[in-house]
């Protein structure tokens, strides 16, 4: 407790922690004489959470219910008495957990599935806190799933796989995704994590070797430039790895990034001068330098990452940032939670990236599911929104100003005006792909740039757009577009 105490001090020298300090001794006491089902005092369980919490540096008052997330469900504790002992926030943040552990969201039915889906992201769109709370529950539950009864170990792993990792990922939040699909891809596909274990392992060890010189090389070069950095190894996530195996045909030669080089330095000019000593000393391959600092990925993620022919040819990846890039890409959402700010957060996200310089599409998308749900009445509408829009892999996409569109899986051009503005989507006539006219109806690839040529004089929404479009938003957009036109004689 007193380490807990001392590691809040070290991000929020100021935090009052009294709040944190009752409501473990309230827990500890409502769970008093419960077991986990490792043998272990139930007890065990809510710390974790709370610790998993203070990892991402969040305010007391989280870290609070943090601790006292499972007392109304778990013990004879009622809400009137947590409200009475605790006030309304933290009060509420315990129902909007007890809520969302409520919500199975393996329902038999898709329809099912998708209506506790729903239920979700409205608890989750109301304070984005019990998501924080939720996902640090959770990673405490997969740490421990070997506990579980068999049956219900797979139905746990893979609605973390399938919900609270993609979750997580769309909050930026990097490490906690990586540990929770680590933990639960086992238990979901066994015989496939034994495979990407037996390959990654031998390589892991060569690459390993050439890194730990390739690192010795860059500090040197660094040193010389005089510019004060700390490089790190980083090794990818074992379930990141299967899904880029999938990609490249199950070889394991054809993955770069295997482990990474990792360079954090002070500031923005220091990446590109990092980048440049890099590419003096070894060659980068030609396409695979990604400047994600001037062009943040959707959920906010900022680095500039290139591979290159390191000594002996040995190719690797290299990702240089900012300590405070760092921490966004690490923590997501939870990096942008501003203590003093606490519920305005998600209404006033666009100040608070100005202020802080960052991107926090993280926080627009939350903002956005909020928004659409507020628009769609019809649940069966945001059910589809849901579906196309929040589990369909992701590709990201350029405008000809470089801006970059999150668009989902077999998006066309179309399905990009319409994300851009309904005006662009209605009067579009066709596309230009990569320099190159399209059909309408051609799927958008990763990295594309996309330019939307428009007619002078729109003539509206065709019908058989809406056979065209992928997104829920633009099938929105183009049917009200459809409504307003003079109906067709
Ligand atoms: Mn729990």
């Amino acid at each position: 407790m007193e380490n807990l105490i001392s590691d809040i001090h070290a991000y929020q020298p100021l935090a009052d922690t009294s709040v944190v300090e009752k409501a473990y001794n309230f827990a500890k006491d409502a769970h008093s004489g419960q077991k986990r089902l490792s043998g272990e005092p139930y007890f065990v369980h809510p710390l974790a959470t709370a610790r998993n919490l203070v990892e991402l540096k969040l305010d007391p008052t989280t870290i609070a219910a943090g601790f006292l997330h499972d007392v109304v469900e778990d013990t004879h504790v009622t809400h009137e008495q947590v409200r009475k002992e605790f006030g309304e926030e933290i009060a509420l943040l315990v129902e909007g957990v007890t809520d969302v552990g409520k919500i199975k969201l393996r329902g038999n039915r898709e329809e099912e599935f998708l209506e506790n889906l729903r239920k979700l992201f409205l608890v989750m769109a109301k304070d984005l806190r019990v998501v924080f709370i939720k996902l640090s529950d959770r990673l405490h539950n997969v740490e421990t799933l070997k506990y579980v009864p068999e049956q219900k170990r797979k139905r746990i792993a893979q609605e973390t796989l399938e919900i609270y990792a993609p979750l997580a990922e769309r909050l930026g939040m990097g490490e906690l995704k990586g540990k929770l699909e680590d933990l639960s891809f086992p238990f979901v596909y066994p015989d496939e994590y034994k495979w990407v274990l037996d390959v990654s392992d031998k390589r892991y060890e060569e690459t390993d070797r050439q890194l730990k010189r390739a690192r010795g090389m860059l500090i040197n070069e660094l040193n010389e430039a005089n510019i004060t950095a700390e490089v790190h190894g980083r090794k990818k996530h074992l379930y990141s790895l299967y899904r880029k195996l999938l990609l490249k045909d199950r070889q394991i030669d054809m993955v770069y990034d295997l482990v990474a080089l990792r360079v954090l330095v002070n500031t923005v000019a220091e990446c590109y001068e990092v980048l440049g000593a890099i590419h003096k000393k070894w060659k980068p391959l030609k396409g695979l330098i990604k400047d994600y600092i001037s062009q943040p990925k959707p959920n906010g993620y900022q680095s500039l990452h290139t591979t290159v022919f390191g000594p002996d040819g040995k190719i690797f990846e290299v990702q240089i940032r900012t300590y405070e890039m760092h921490n966004i890409a690490e923590h997501g959402a939870a990096a942008h939670w501003d203590y003093s700010q606490r519920k305005a957060i998600v209404k006033n996200d666009e100040k608070l990236d100005k202020d802080k310089g960052v991107n926090g599409s993280a926080l627009g998308w939350v903002k956005k599911l909020a928004s659409w749900q507020k628009m769609t009445r019809d649940s069966e509408e945001f059910k589809n929104l849901l579906k196309n829009d929040f589990f369909a892999g992701r590709i990201y996409v350029f405008s000809p100003k470089g801006d970059v569109y999150d668009l989902p899986k077999g998006a066309t051009s179309l399905d990009f005006a319409f994300s851009i503005h309904s005006d662009l989507g209605s009067s579009c006539t066709g596309a230009k792909v990569n320099g190159r006219l399209v059909s309408l109806d051609t799927p958008l690839e990763n990295a594309d740039l996309v330019e939307i040529i428009r007619s002078k004089n729109p003539v509206g929404p065709k019908r058989d757009w809406l056979d065209i479009v992928v997104t829920g938003e633009a099938k929105r957009k183009i049917r009200s577009a459809l409504k307003a036109l003079p109906t067709p004689r």
